[in-house]
């Protein structure tokens, strides 16, 4: 499959490498759409010098294969259907973690790949293997929105520990992603209304 790979400040090689194997309790998602964050920009700009890295954690793909533990779970997306992802790597055993902050995990990367790239999302490629855990169906959005689930679900959560109820009248400043998901979401967004 094709990957991209940023080596250094303002390069970024195109890869040909294996699809990745998945275990027993993975699914392979073929990817439809990927974002660009701030964490790519930053690594493009040479703000973040983690080299070489597998970016791109705002993914959305299509079930091609599951491990036979994942297909026994009772809400595992089919294959061919369109999930979300969450493609972030996290330590799962830092302070932050164990207290279920794991956006703040200490180990900002994930493991060495095949290719020698350092996984942060790893979803600049046409393939990714992940935990079931960490995959969501969409139903029949649109791909390139549905990329969108990892910023919309971090807006949400800041707004759930903001503390915020639907209703509440909020300033947002900003204009980009997340500001925008922010705007409508005290009014419509049900996780922060149900708190
Ligand atoms: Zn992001
Ligand atoms: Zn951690």
């Amino acid at each position: 499959m094709r990957t991209a790979v940023i080596t250094a400040a303002g390069q970024v090689e195109t890869r040909e490498i294996p699809v990745p194997d998945i275990g027993d309790s993975e699914v392979l998602v073929r990817i439809a759409a990927c974002g660009i964050c701030t964490m790519e920009a930053n690594l493009y700009a040479g703000r973040m010098t983690v080299y070489p890295a597998a970016a791109g954690h705002e993914i959305s793909g299509w079930v091609e294969r599951i491990g036979a533990k994942a297909a026994a779970l009772e809400d595992m997306p089919a294959v061919g259907s369109l999930v979300a992802l969450d493609g972030l790597p996290r330590c799962g055993a830092c302070r932050s973690c164990r207290r279920g902050q794991t956006a703040i995990c200490v180990a900002l990367q994930g493991h060495k790949r095949e290719d020698g790239a350092i996984t942060m999302g790893a979803g600049l490629a046409e393939y990714i293997a992940l935990p079931a855990s960490r995959v969501w169906s969409v139903g029949d959005a649109d791909p390139a929105v549905a990329a969108m689930g990892e910023p919309l679900a971090c807006v949400v959560h800041s707004l759930r520990r903001g503390g915020f109820r639907a209703g509440d009248r909020v300033t947002v400043i900003g204009a980009a992603t997340w500001a925008i998901s922010t705007s409508p979401s005290p009014r419509s967004s049900r996780p922060v209304a149900s708190r």
